[in-house]
């Protein structure tokens, strides 16, 4: 199975209940009017002061759930160490494991001596793990076998502050393809159905400087470019 990243449940109206959010702390407003005159523009102007100044709390106000699978568990290791986020992940110890199904890296898949390779040695460990179930060994401990390119599937909710980190350090050139692959699709799906919120999002060299120690030298424009990248 390919990747397949879908956006399941998100906040009504994000970037307008962000910029609301922000309204709040600098002016007046009653919360009965705080909606009152947002429009997408003035919207995308009070998000960014915000982001300009570093007062970023607001954005964890808006909130996305997606559904990804067909991704390896080398990508959803990567993915859950962001702590700042919600994850519910497939479990090898409850769910027996069928045929091999592993994601293939594009250095192998282009190769087809690497392609043997890896095709027979993932059902080698599938047969393996399931000659161990048949002899009593429990799946979660059976499952020690199986490569770290098996797939798996994932559900996980992070919040616009969150995603924004996120998508800054794993949609770097730096970063590991795969985990930029499923990093590039989850922002194409924020950035489709709220721009405002992720104006300007990805590798810092989006907004002009890049932290990376050892620096790719081909920094991007923006964040159109990114979502380009294939
Ligand atoms: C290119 C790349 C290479 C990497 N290589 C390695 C590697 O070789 N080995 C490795 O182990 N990891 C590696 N990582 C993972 C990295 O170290 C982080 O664990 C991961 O990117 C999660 O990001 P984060 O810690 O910024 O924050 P998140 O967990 O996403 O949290 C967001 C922010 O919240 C704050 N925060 C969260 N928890 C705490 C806390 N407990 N205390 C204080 N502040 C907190 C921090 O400001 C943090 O930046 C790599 C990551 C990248 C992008």
């Amino acid at each position: 199975m390919s990747l397949e990243v879908r956006l399941v449940a998100h906040t009504t109206e994000p970037a307008r209940l962000v910029a609301a959010a922000a309204k709040l702390c600098y002016s007046a407003s009653s919360v009965g009017d705080l909606y009152d005159g947002l429009d997408s523009e003035k919207i995308r102007h009070f998000l960014k002061l915000l982001r300009d100044a570093g007062h970023l709390s607001p954005f964890e106000h808006a909130s996305f759930t997606y559904a990804i699978e067909g991704v390896s568990r080398v990508a959803t290791h990567q993915l859950v160490r962001h702590r700042v986020a919600s994850y519910s992940q497939q479990s090898q110890r409850y769910v027996t494991m069928g045929p091999p199904r592993c994601v293939v890296p594009p250095s192998i898949e282009g190769n087809a001596e690497a392609v043997e390779i890896f095709g027979s040695q993932a059902a080698e460990a599938h047969s393996a793990y399931e000659r161990m179930i048949a002899l009593g060994v429990p799946k979660e401990d059976a499952r020690f076998i199986l490569p770290h390119g098996w797939e798996t599937s994932i559900i996980v909710t992070m919040n616009s502050r969150e995603l924004r980190h996120f998508f800054a350090l794993r949609l770097c050139r730096r970063a590991q393809w795969e985990i930029r692959s499923v990093a590039r699709r989850m922002l194409e799906l924020v950035f489709a159905m709220a721009p405002e919120l992720f104006d300007a999002s990805g590798p810092p060299c989006v907004s002009g400087g890049c932290t990376e120690l050892n620096s790719c030298g081909s920094p991007f424009s923006s964040t159109e470019e990114v979502l380009g990248e294939r």
